[in-house]
Order: structure tokens, then C-alpha cells, then sequence
């Protein structure tokens, strides 16, 4: 709480009391809490592959390069490093664009058939690498007013954490269906499955269960942030069912 006081003189400029304005700044405290948070975490995020770029290269011009295994070792690093740090940036742009008040939907008629066969293509070679069944399943002709783009960033992005957090042989199923006014995407997979009380956090930025599992799968921790804002700036809703070692399901409720 914020105080602001001052003293009320009567017309002999005797004091007569006083008034006291008391300002509850707890939203205004949070939300520099929050930035403050956020800029942390964008600089660690930031920081990390930049190291390891930074210390790599060093090393092979220091002289390493002259082995042909090593060098080829550094490199993959080095261009695996730069991925993440192009992913992330990709990530932080997409947030600042639509947090920003001017952001506008792009809305179309949008068929869930088409988007379907236009993501899977994209998802299935990370799918297969991991020996993971990928599947979907999308009722006859659904369709929806929507920002196709954003849309299909929501079903990769729950996709690729789909099959990222499922070991090999697992399964990853996606599933459309609608009412007469609303669509569901149902992704579900047979992972690692999550603890109960991270589901709340789970769409924060940058929340990670496992931090340092979550940076080996290559995430950036701002995946489902994304998915959170797109659902949400098409007035839809999102939820998780998820049990330890059992597998998840994320559903996106979408108005039509
Ligand atoms: P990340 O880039 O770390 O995957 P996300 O925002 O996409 O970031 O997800 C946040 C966290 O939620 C992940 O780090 C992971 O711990 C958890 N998570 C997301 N999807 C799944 C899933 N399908 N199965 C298990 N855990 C998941």
C-alpha cells in the first residue's frame, strides 16, 4: 500500500486534521515483479546458448579444429546452439506481437481438414526419429472462423511437446470434433505425464516441471504461454488431464 498525506489548516492556519490517500499498488507491484522475472529469465535463456556457442568455438580456434571428429562434434554443437537461440527469439517475437494491444486476428473461414494435413507433414520426421506413433483423427468437415496461422502454431506447439515429453514407442494422437459451436483439438500422448500441482503453472513463460530435461528436449519454455494467449485471444479455453507416468491430454476449446 501506497500513503500519500496532507495536513487541512482551519481559516486562523490552525491544524484541523488531515487526509491520508491510500493507494493499493499490489497489481502495480506484481506486474514490475513480473517484468522484472521476465527480463531474468529472457537474459538466462539468452545467455545459455550464447555460452556455449562462445566457448566452443574458442576451443577450435584455440586449435581443436585440427581434428576432423572434434571439429565436426564442436560444430554440430555450435549449429544445435544456434537453433535454440533462433527458436527462442522466434518464441519472444510471437509473445511481444500478441500481447500487443493492436494485435488483430486474421480471421477466415478455416477448415480443420486442410490445417490437419498441412501440420502433420512438419511434426512427423521428429515423430518418427523417436520411433513414436503419430496419429489424428478430424471429424468430416469441421470448420471454423479463425487466424489460421495461430491456430496451427496451437496444434505444432502441442504436438512437438507431445512428442517430446513421450520416450520412444509411445504414442501421440491428435483428435478434432465439434459441436454445433465449438471445436475441440485434442492432443494426448502416453509421456511422462505431469504433476498435479504444476498444472496451473504449466502455461506460465518459462515455467519448466523439469528444467533440465525440458532444455534437452530443445524447448524454449514459452511454448504453451503461446498456446494460452492464441486460445485465448479467440475467446477459447484450453485445459490439461495428466497423471505421472501416464500420459497427458490437452484440449483447446475453440467458439466457432
Ligand atoms: P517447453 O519449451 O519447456 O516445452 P512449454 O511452455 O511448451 O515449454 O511447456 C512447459 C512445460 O510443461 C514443459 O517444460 C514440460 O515440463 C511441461 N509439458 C508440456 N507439455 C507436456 C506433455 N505433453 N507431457 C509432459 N509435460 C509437458
Amino acid at each position: 500500500i501506497e500513503i500519500v498525506g496532507a495536513p487541512i489548516f482551519n481559516e486562523r492556519n490552525m491544524l484541523k486534521g488531515a487526509v491520508l490517500v491510500l493507494y493499493d499498488i499490489t497489481h502495480l507491484k506484481k506486474l514490475e515483479l513480473m517484468r522484472k522475472d521476465f527480463v531474468a529469465n529472457v537474459s538466462h535463456e539468452l545467455k545459455t546458448p550464447i555460452t556455449s556457442i562462445k566457448g566452443f568455438a574458442e576451443t577450435l580456434l584455440d586449435g581443436a579444429m585440427n581434428d576432423s571428429e572434434t571439429l565436426k562434434n564442436f560444430l554440430t554443437i555450435i549449429n544445435d546452439e544456434s537453433t535454440r537461440l533462433q527458436g527462442l527469439i522466434e518464441d519472444l517475437l510471437t509473445l511481444s506481437r500478441l500481447e500487443k494491444d493492436e494485435f488483430k486476428l486474421v480471421r477466415s473461414t478455416l477448415n480443420m481438414n486442410d490445417l490437419v494435413d498441412e501440420v502433420l507433414p512438419i511434426i512427423r520426421q521428429s515423430a518418427e526419429q523417436k520411433g513414436i506413433s503419430l496419429t489424428a483423427e478430424v471429424g468430416e468437415s469441421i470448420s471454423l472462423q479463425a487466424d489460421k496461422e495461430r491456430v496451427k502454431q496451437v496444434v505444432i506447439n502441442l504436438l512437438t511437446n507431445a512428442i517430446s515429453y513421450t520416450s520412444e514407442d509411445g504414442e501421440v494422437k491428435l483428435t478434432v470434433t465439434d459441436t454445433e459451436d465449438e471445436v475441440q483439438i485434442q492432443v494426448s500422448d502416453t509421456g511422462i505425464g505431469i504433476d498435479q500441482e504444476a498444472i496451473p503453472r504449466l502455461f506460465e513463460r518459462f515455467y519448466r516441471v523439469d528444467k533440465a530435461r525440458s532444455r534437452n528436449t530443445g524447448g524454449t519454455g514459452l511454448g504453451l504461454a503461446i498456446v494460452k494467449h492464441i486460445v485465448e485471444v479467440h475467446e477459447g479455453k484450453v485445459s490439461v488431464d495428466s497423471e505421472p507416468n501416464n500420459g497427458s491430454t490437452f484440449r483447446v476449446y475453440l467458439p466457432k
